[in-house]
């Protein structure tokens, strides 16, 4: 630490139950949240999954809704909440990813419904009080503390089944929010803690996850991981990683989890001169390595993750367009955003070369 200390602090309500069996703790959470009638929220694929969770509710389920789509299209957002009040819900239950956490904090925003979520991927939407809704192909975000879960539920055994490349993306999508959190204009020293906790947590957790994705033990690490990295997100702004994954999944429709896997070692690498606190306390998470940006590299090619934005589909002239689209927006960074840094982390992020900086 340098010179005394200085920060804001603002705790967000937090309950959370954890733990191999948890969610067999979900009726007594609706009870104490109050809840009676609770529309169910999740994927489409995810219907089994969902209605497993919610056969614990007995008659406190008014309905299963199985429309969540990722960024919350405005119609699906629409649906949700018509189907809330026709059922006459009094809250929602969350079963899935970022995606059907994402619609339960709409409809919390709309219709005024607490939430309950019980989160199956790492994204880690359950922790923040930041919704997201896409309309005509523009995503708005917000900040509601009335859409942030009442009681979030985290069960690794939910997770067994997700799929080995869809666990490491979401775990190095966690991964991001901890990184920048670490270089937040907001951040704390409690910020930092859990920042650093949830990045040893999961790059400590996904390498045997993906190995074998019935290891129980190594689930949890990575659910305690997607917890912490969570609340760190919630707690703080994002810099240029999260917005140039903004630009990037809003404009050319990227997938989520993977874009944010193959921009985070090259985002951290252009910071990384500017931030050496987090330098330090990513180097100590990541097993003591003086480059954290390319630690995280290794670590997405260890775990057969994605390392280019070519392989996820976008066309090379895209990159001056997303460069526009990043500038445009003025937001904090630790070092200045310009159009030719901008430009040089695209192209290797592009083409899959090793971060530089
Ligand atoms: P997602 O919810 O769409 O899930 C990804 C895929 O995994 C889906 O196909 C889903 O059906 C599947 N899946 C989920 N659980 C599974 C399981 N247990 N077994 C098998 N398959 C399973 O995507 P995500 O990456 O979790 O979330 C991304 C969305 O969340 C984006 O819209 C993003 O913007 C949003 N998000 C919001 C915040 C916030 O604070 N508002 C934070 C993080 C992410």
């Amino acid at each position: 630490m340098n010179g005394p200390l200085s920060f804001t602090h603002q705790a967000l309500p937090m309950r959370v139950v954890m733990g191999v069996g948890a969610v067999d703790r979900l009726a007594d959470e609706i009870d104490r949240a109050g809840l009676a009638r609770v529309l169910v929220l999740c994927s489409p694929g995810r219907r089994e999954l969902a209605e497993t969770v919610a056969a614990r509710l007995g008659a406190r389920v008014a309905d299963i809704h199985p429309h969540a789509r990722v960024h919350v299209p405005a119609a699906t957002a629409d649906d949700a909440v018509r189907r809330a009040a026709e059922v006459n819900a009094d809250g929602c239950l969350a079963v899935g990813g970022g995606s059907a956490v994402g619609l339960g904090k709409i409809v919390a925003l709309r219709q005024g419904l607490p939430a309950v979520a019980v989160p199956t991927t790492y994204a880690g939407s359950e922790m923040t009080p930041v919704w997201g809704l896409t309309d005509d192909g523009v995503k708005r975000t917000g900040r509601d503390p009335r859409v942030l879960p009442v009681s979030v539920l985290y069960d690794p055994r939910l997770t067994v089944g997700l799929p080995a490349d869809v666990s490491a993306a979401s775990g190095i999508n966690a991964i991001a929010h901890a990184v920048e959190a670490l270089y937040a204009p907001d951040t704390s020293p409690i910020v930092a803690l859990m920042a650093e906790e949830g990045v040893r947590a999961l790059a400590g957790a996904l390498p045997d996850v993906v190995a074998d994705g019935a290891d129980l033990d190594a689930r949890s690490r990575a659910q305690y991981g997607a917890w912490l990295c969570g609340a760190c997100l919630g707690a703080t702004t994002m810099s240029l990683h999260h917005k140039l994954c903004h630009a990037l999944g809003g404009t050319l429709d990227l997938p989520h989890a993977a874009t944010h896997t193959v921009v985070l070692p090259h985002a951290l690498a252009y910071n990384q001169g500017a931030a050496p606190g987090a330098v330090a306390a990513l180097g100590r998470a990541l097993g003591g390595r003086a480059d954290p940006a390319t630690a995280l590299w290794d670590l997405a090619g260890r775990l057969g993750a994605p390392r280019s934005l070519r392989e996820l589909g976008m066309a090379y002239d895209d990159i001056d367009r997303i460069v526009g689209i990043t500038l445009a927006a003025p937001y904090a960074n630790p070092r200045e955003v310009t159009a030719d840094g901008l430009g040089r982390l695209l192209r290797a992020a592009w083409a899959g070369r090793p971060p530089t900086g």
